[in-house]
């Protein structure tokens, strides 16, 4: 860790932690748009080569938004696809272009400052006019702008490629995508001020174990680029200019986390069974192919949750059917006998892709997201499902539903399984005629109507991160309520008792696979309530098999009807830590 104190004052903001670890190092602030405004003079003999690198980068954004067209036009219809022409537009509104060209040949500075200068002109200008039309050519104008400068600074959208040393970052928010295309040996750590524990932001800090803390609210306008901070992705912590002394202190709890975590290695080959031989499957959530390493080096029994909208948000674009295919098969030959679970797509919400911007909707965790989304565009959801049918010749793959809300969407996602299925026989393709289709239980309405959507399908996996905010009322990313983000309250823990009874009266393995499973203080606790299988991030697979490994089952049961008469989550959490410090107390240390 290349650690190096300061004299300035020390500075403490608590946020939550979301993935495990400390790191200290320099700061690198992440804002779209320092990042990309950078000041250079031009001189005379060079005004003529700047412009060219304009006119360079106009052809290359052009020629980037029609094969976005034409991307979009194949995937959801020409109607959508046309939303982008307003895109084409501002690319030939000469004026607009011919300002930049004027402000570069005035004030002898570089195309990047002028395309900022000039798009913020407009973008105040337009913004003026109480009009509702003009308001989104603001938005327009930015993004074209956004993509000139991508292209200038000749970059491929990954804004972690302007990274030259080890940083820790520091931003306002991170999107999944910008997480997705992280560089592992580039970045310390992470810290926002916006976010949440479930956010699919700290979902993919842990996928990809770097330390990271979210929800610290003004964080990075009280950071400067090259700071030293220190973070504690446990404690929810940032320090800034943190004392000799504070990094001795921290860095000697991490390592004394890290040495019972690697304790835990002599389970790799041990059984997730209570101490009186009750069987849990242990699998893991993946979002991406390079997690194949992880999944088998934490010893997880296969992959319960494969993210499948990940490869989109990380190409930020549509992903063919021959490509998924031969991803989805990669994983499940890695894995194989062990069961993977590939989830259709799970767009929208919080996983927003560029080309979705135009489609932004108020409300967008209650809007079109997931399946809805999925049987909108009936032909993209079938080449998906080909796809996943095409991998699961490999003998152990299943397909899984998200967000289902009621039986109608089971019953017309099953009807364009079965058309897949034709279609790719008619071909002569081969795929597992017996394969397995499952839901994810993550809306009340499902868990209330479990019953009925069990007689279609042969599993259910609980979404606890979605179940939790639709449950409460309490927007998953947002941290100003993460307060009351409960996966222990009453009610969200009462959808689950039924889903799991609804789904074992119709004799249906069921799982939980939101964050809430990963959570080894609430494993005993599952385990007892009935579930059969917990689907965690890698790395949390160790923690959670040696959870499982220190109860019995009559333990775990009746620590689950002793939490049914709790009044609050908070109760029903300190019973759970109770049982934990009883029977595996170092994993209070973790
Ligand atoms: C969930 O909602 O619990 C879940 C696992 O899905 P995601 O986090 O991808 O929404
Ligand atoms: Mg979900």
């Amino acid at each position: 860790m290349p650690i190096s104190a300061s004299d300035k004052s020390v500075v403490t903001l608590q946020g939550i932690g979301v993935s495990p670890g400390v790191a200290a190092g320099p700061v690198f602030v992440l804002s779209g748009e320092s990042l990309r405004v950078v000041d250079r003079e031009i001189p005379v003999d060079k005004i003529r080569d700047e412009v060219a690198r304009l006119e360079d980068a106009l052809i290359e954004t052009r020629s980037q938004i029609m094969k976005l067209q034409r991307d979009l036009a194949s995937q959801t219809g020409v109607a959508n696809a046309s939303v982008l022409d307003a895109h084409l537009m501002t690319l030939d509104d000469r004026t607009f272009i011919e300002d930049i060209v004027q402000y570069v040949r005035d004030r002898h500075r570089n195309v990047e400052r002028a395309l900022y200068d000039v798009t913020e002109r407009y973008a105040e200008a337009l913004s003026s006019v109480d009009d509702a039309y003009l308001s989104e050519r603001v938005a327009d104008i930015r993004d074209v702008a956004r993509r000139i400068a991508k292209n200038l600074a000749g970059d491929s959208g990954n804004v972690w490629e302007d990274l030259a040393h080890r940083h820790i970052i520091v931003a306002n928010d991170l999107s999944p995508s910008e997480t997705a295309g992280l560089r592992r040996d580039m970045v310390l750590g992470f810290a926002t001020d916006l976010g949440s524990a479930t956010s699919h932001t700290a979902v993919m800090a842990r996928a990809l174990e770097i330390p990271a803390v979210v929800g610290l609210h003004d964080a990075s306008r009280k950071v400067e680029p090259g700071d030293h901070v220190l973070i504690d992705g446990n404690k929810g912590l940032l320090i800034l200019n943190p004392t000799p002394e504070m990094l001795n202190r921290y860095g000697a709890e991490d390592v004394a986390r890290q040495t019972i975590r690697k304790g835990l290695d002599s389970l790799l080959h041990e059984p997730a069974e209570t101490r009186d031989g009750h069987r849990i499957v242990l699998s893991a959530n993946m979002e991406s192919i390079e997690e194949i390493e992880a999944v088998t080096r934490y010893g997880a029994q296969g992959v319960g949750l494969f993210r499948s909208e990940y490869l989109y948000l990380m190409r930020q674009g549509v992903v063919g059917e021959e490509e998924q295919a031969t991803v989805y098969r990669k994983v499940a030959a890695a894995l194989h006998p062990a069961p993977v679970i590939i989830r259709t797509l799970d767009l929208g919400g919080d996983k927003i892709m560029p080309q979705h911007e135009f489609a932004r909707e108020v409300n967008p965790f209650l809007g079109c997201r997931s399946i809805r989304l999925s049987l909108l565009y009936p032909d993209s959801f079938k080449s998906q499902l080909r796809a996943i049918l095409r991998a699961s010749v490999e003998g152990n793959v299943k397909i899984m539903y998200p967000m289902i809300g009621n039986e109608g969407e089971v019953v017309r996602a099953n009807e364009l399984l079965e058309e897949a299925k034709r279609e790719l026989s008619a071909a002569g393709i081969p795929f597992d005629k017996e394969i397995d289709v499952g839901i994810m239980i993550e809306v009340p309405a499902a868990a209330l109507t479990a019953h009925a959507l069990a007689e279609h399908v042969g599993f259910f996996s609980i979404g606890t991160n979605d179940l939790v905010q639709y449950t409460l009322a309490v927007d998953r990313v947002n941290e100003r309520v993460a307060y009351l983000y409960e996966p222990t309250h009453p009610a969200v823990l009462e959808l689950m008792r039924r889903t799991i009874e609804a789904a074992h009266s119709h004799s249906r393995w069921v799982g939980v696979c939101g964050e809430m499973a990963g959570d080894p203080m609430l494993t005993m606790l599952l385990v007892g309530m009935g579930v059969d299988e917990l689907s965690v991030a890698p790395s949390a697979v160790p923690v959670v098999k040696e959870a499982i490994r220190s109860v019995t089952l009559d333990q775990a049961r009746t620590l689950a009807e002793t939490v049914r008469e709790c009044r609050s989550a908070t109760e029903a959490l300190a019973h759970c830590r109770r049982l934990m410090r009883e029977t595996a107390p170092k994993l209070l240390e973790i």
